[in-house]
């Protein structure tokens, strides 16, 4: 029987193992372990439990536009712990002192509403009428990645690239807009561009296809909103996932110092000095730490790897008594453009966002700092994290009251980004790793850095390596 070592229990390593307990469910002998560095599973992922309230140090939530993350949920049996966004979606940008809303029809950054966009004042009248030259600007002809500020810069000028790119979509990446690359992250809008010649045409065409595609509401239909999470936090998922792989064995605080080739196999040692054999191996730790443990086995990859950067960030969490709490927080959140030069990028408000978080008598509200743009802030003690996002939430909402509880979670160069030409430095990494046979690697450094990437991308590289293992021993693929 083949062994499969997977190492690293994210969620992506965790999707690899949910795919090999699929294929032994078929009958395929295949023996996985997943060896993980920490006490727990999950990796970004944990949900800790705490006051009633549900605390979410890494992810809160997961895109359906992306299929994968839904389709593993329902897979699990998690189809009714599904919870979506409440109806109030109202987010804000914090610009010049004062809470704006995004005007009504922006598709992302790409407005489809004319009224809304002309009358908001989000945008200067220069702002606006530079925006609009897309309908008319002629598309790039060369098939070359750039950047998102430069993509954004092209089509609607400076002033979105400010006030709504950087805010909002470098924003998810914790990157500059100045590095970040667009194929990697925002490969839609490209085709878009491609397509239509410009970004607000084919923004309406979408919609206007979709409008005619939407099913008829029957018994069935279930429409979800564009995030959700689940009743009991984001670790439902990795909980759900192990209890469903009866035949996976998970292994907790065992971190992995190294690989060496072994025949046609791979030697994995532990930081325990034990050695284990496999016929193959799944790097699905981050790509620093995966360039570190291929080091010997294969060095110009763990190059390669070495090349992919990494931001610091940080992440707080307030707990308040709702009663007498003075802001509404009628909405999910905000947030900062770098130009307003703050010490936080974002604030989301959790109670507000998504039922079960809280219960009615109390108000979470989680705040973001650091990333590429910041990512000293990201890098001072905890207690100083905690004074300054405190003293920006008592300028920038009026937060005067004492919270409850706090937390401060914070993930030093733990963001991977993607720069102008990710996906080249992909293609050749996973060039190289033919010339390592057995040797296999997955995660957020690659495809995507969202849940449903990561799920996406441990899926499909489990394909590859049942392929490999029948290829060996044609009775292992089902
Ligand atoms: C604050 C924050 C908020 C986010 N919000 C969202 C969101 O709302 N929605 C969304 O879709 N995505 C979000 N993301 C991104 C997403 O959470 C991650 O990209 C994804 O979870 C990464 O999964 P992974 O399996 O690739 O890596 P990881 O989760 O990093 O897992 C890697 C695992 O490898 C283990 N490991 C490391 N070294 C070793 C070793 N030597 N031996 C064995 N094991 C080792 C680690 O302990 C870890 O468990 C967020 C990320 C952060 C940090």
């Amino acid at each position: 029987m083949r062994h499969l070592i997977i190492i690293g229990g994210g969620i992506a390593g965790l999707a690899s193992a949910h795919r090999v307990q699929e294929a032994i469910g078929q009958g395929v002998p295949v023996k996985c372990t997943v060896l993980e560095a920490s006490s727990r599973f999950g990796g970004k992922i944990h949900t800790r439990r705490e006051n009633d309230c549900i605390i979410e140090s890494g992810p809160d939530s997961f895109i359906t536009q992306k299929p994968q993350a839904l389709a593993l949920c329902k897979k699990l049996g998690l189809g009714d712990r599904i919870v979506g966004t409440r109806k109030n979606n109202k987010t804000f940008i914090y610009l010049n002192r004062r809470m704006l809303t995004l005007p009504d029809g922006l598709s992302l950054m790409v407005p489809t509403k004319f009224l809304p966009f002309i009358t908001t004042s989000l945008f200067t009248w220069p702002g606006k009428i530079r925006m609009g030259l897309d309908l008319i600007l002629p598309r790039r002809r060369s098939g070359r990645d750039e950047s998102l500020a430069s993509f954004v810069r092209r089509r609607f000028g400076q002033e979105a690239v400010d006030r709504l790119a950087q805010p909002l979509l470098s924003g998810i990446y914790s990157s500059d807009p100045e590095k970040m690359s667009m194929q990697a992250t925002f490969p839609r809008f490209i085709e878009t561009e491609k397509k239509y010649g410009s970004l607000i045409v084919g923004m309406l065409a979408g919609k206007k296809a979709m409008l005619l595609r939407k099913p008829e509401p029957s018994k069935n239909y279930q429409p979800y909103s564009l995030f959700v999470t689940l009743k009991n936090g984001m670790s439902e998922l990795v909980e759900t996932l192990m209890q469903k792989c009866p035949d996976i064995e998970f292994k907790s605080d065992s971190p992995i110092t190294g690989l060496t080739q072994n025949g046609s196999g791979v030697t994995v040692t532990l930081d325990s000095g034990e050695t284990i054999e496999a016929d193959a191996v799944l790097v699905a730790t981050p790509a620093n730490v995966t360039a570190r443990l291929t080091q010997t086995i294969a060095p110009e990859v763990s190059e390669k790897l070495n090349h992919i950067p990494f931001v610091s960030t940080a992440a707080v969490v307030l707990g308040f008594k709702r009663e007498g709490f003075k802001h509404p927080l009628k909405g999910f959140g905000f947030v900062v453009p770098a130009t307003e030069n703050r010490k936080i990028t974002a604030c989301t408000w959790v109670s507000s966002k998504f039922p079960c978080r809280a219960p009615e008598d109390k108000v979470l509200i989680r705040a973001f700092v650091g990333g590429a743009l910041k990512q000293e802030l990201a890098e001072q003690i905890p207690e100083q994290i905690l004074r300054d996002v405190k003293d920006e939430l008592r300028d920038i909402m009026g937060v005067t009251e004492a919270p409850e509880f706090e937390h401060v979670f914070q993930y030093k160069k733990g963001n991977v980004q993607y720069p102008v030409h990710h996906q080249e430095m992909v293609a050749s990494i996973e060039e190289g790793l033919k010339n390592h046979p057995g040797l296999f690697m997955a995660g957020s450094a690659f495809k995507g850095v969202g849940i449903p990437d990561c799920i996406a991308h441990g899926t499909q590289v489990t394909e590859d390596i049942l392929s490999y293992f029948d290829q060996q021993d044609p009775t292992t693929k089902p």
